[in-house]
């Protein structure tokens, strides 16, 4: 591709939270399906670029995570991998595969070009995978317009979506590309998305947001949610 990974090492990367798992140094360090070993290697991903050593074990983890880093810097495998890992160690169930009418794992981006090779990216990892008996995973991708939903009424929109499949089963929502997205006018689609009806809550589902940059507001929110972990902490006398 052209893009020299051997100097992102000298990145530095900033990371906040409570109890950060520690990073990776290697895809070695994951604990995963063998299956998966071998894709990542047949991709040609000799090691983990910054944002996915850091990125992985905090997903592996059952977090959630806002990871902004550059373009080309390696953000589809940071959250394919771990949410791929998951899932080969889970288990998927049944009805989440057999028609992906309710699937474990939805991801928005905001052109269809960047659903395509999210889409790609996704079916070389998920390659070979084979549940037991029952066949293997299914990556599906489709293309809701900007356009279509604007044209359609919320409650058309809400019924095409929910006609298409069901969000009962989602354990990962990946948002990718979310400050293009909110650019873009997808701010309330995705607001729509997340507290869509069945789409279990905020505990029952790891929410992944990857960018470039972090756009304010979604800035705002997180200095806010930093403040009130404080504030619950000093009331606690945890510190
Ligand atoms: P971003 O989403 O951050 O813009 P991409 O996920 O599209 O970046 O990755 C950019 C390119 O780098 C892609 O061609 C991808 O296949 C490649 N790539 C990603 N991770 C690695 C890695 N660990 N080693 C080598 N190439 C990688
Ligand atoms: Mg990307």
């Amino acid at each position: 591709t052209g893009i020299n990974f051997d100097k992102y090492d000298e990145n530095i990367v900033e990371v906040s939270g409570l109890d950060c798992p520690t990073t990776i140094m290697s895809f070695a360090d994951i604990d995963m399906a063998h299956t998966l070993t071998v894709n990542i290697a047949k991709a040609g991903y000799s090691k983990p670029t910054p944002v996915q050593k850091y990125s992985i074990p905090i997903i592996l983890a059952g977090r959630d995570l806002m990871a902004c880093a550059q373009t080309g810097s390696g953000k589809t495998a940071a959250f394919l991998v771990p949410v791929v890992a998951q899932m080969m160690r889970d288990g998927v169930t049944a009805s989440s595969f057999k028609e992906q009418q309710e699937p474990e794992c939805i991801i928005t981006a905001p052109t269809r070009e960047l659903v395509n090779q999210i889409f790609l990216e996704a079916r070389k990892f998920v390659h070979g995978f084979q549940l037991k008996g029952e066949g293997r995973v299914h990556v599906k991708s489709r293309v809701y317009s900007k356009q279509a939903i604007w044209a359609a009424s919320v409650t058309q929109w809400e019924l095409e979506f929910k006609l298409m499949i069901s969000l009962r089963n989602v354990k990962y929502l990946v948002l990718d590309e979310a400050d293009r997205m909110l650019d873009m006018g997808f701010g309330l689609e995705m607001k729509k998305l997340i507290s869509f009806p069945h789409m279990p809550q905020k505990d029952k589902r790891q929410t992944l947001m990857f960018s470039a940059t972090f756009p304010e507001e979604v800035q705002r929110d997180r200095e806010q949610r930093e403040r009130e972990i404080a504030l619950q902490d000093f009331r606690s006398g945890r510190c």
